[in-house]
């Protein structure tokens, strides 16, 4: 059974901004996706409605097998849960240790102390962070800011993962560790979308492309690239 599934999805911003037109699609667990597309393609609202906090004007979206528009509301932390998130500027609160900052995912989940510290040690082991946790934001260079945000995403052991941008600022040496450190997350299990603009990461990593223009679907490929001379 598909992890997502979009049917004849539009998103429409009032008045009349179509920001998405009649999507249907679908996405396996342990997928890994590139979303691509101009500015103003509609990728951010694609990503904001799996995770619900934008509700389809139009069609269906299902995700492990449950209709997201007919959540109650009691019943969105547990689709968020199911969902990590990482974004092209990190979010770190800078006031905050990194343990602290993975933690937060945790905490608010009412986790036990000691089973916080067990999840956190493990999620920043497995970004490669593990001898920075006392540090704050400020003294880790962005490639390091964007793994804590990424250990931040996966410490609940999300089904999916899923990153905007996440090598937007960072320079390509660096973006390269990013993308090897999701293809290990994925190849764990987790399923994961990405969003990006980078041309040469999505050609290198080779894994299906949907591209979005104007708000509709128009490309979706196995083994894709950015972009096909036409
Ligand atoms: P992308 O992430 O590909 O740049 P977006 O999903 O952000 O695309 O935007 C798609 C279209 O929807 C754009 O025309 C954008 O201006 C519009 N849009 C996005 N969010 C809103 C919003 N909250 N209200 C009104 N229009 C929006």
């Amino acid at each position: 059974m598909s992890l997502i599934q979009f049917f004849n999805v539009s998103k429409i911003y009032t008045p009349d901004i179509v920001a998405l037109d009649n999507i249907s699609l679908k996405i396996d667990k342990g997928e890994f996706v590139f979303l691509v597309g101009p500015s103003g393609a509609g990728k951010t609202t694609f990503i904001r409605l799996i995770f619900r906090q934008e509700i389809p004007s139009k069609g269906q979206i299902i995700v492990g097998g449950r209709s997201i528009a007919r959540l109650k509301r009691n019943e969105i932390p547990y689709l968020r849960r199911n969902i990590g998130i990482v974004f092209q500027d990190f979010r770190l609160l800078s006031d905050r240790s990194i343990f602290e900052n993975v933690a937060i995912a945790l905490e608010v989940l009412e986790t036990a102390p000691r089973e916080i510290k067990i999840k956190v040690e493990k999620a920043l082991s497995q970004v490669g962070l593990s001898s920075k946790a006392r540090m704050f934001p400020h003294q880790l260079s962005g490639g390091e800011q964007q793994r804590a945000a990424i250990a931040r995403a996966i410490v609940n052991n999300p089904r999916i993962l899923i990153a905007d941008e996440p090598t937007g600022n960072l320079d390509p040496a660096t973006s390269a560790e990013i993308m090897k450190l999701l293809e290990e997350i994925n190849h764990l299990g987790t399923t994961v979308i990405m969003a990006s603009h980078a041309q040469d990461i999505v050609n290198r990593m080779k894994k299906r492309v949907v591209a979005l223009d104007r708000g509709r679907l128009v490309r979706d490929s196995r083994e894709g690239e950015y972009s096909y001379e036409a």
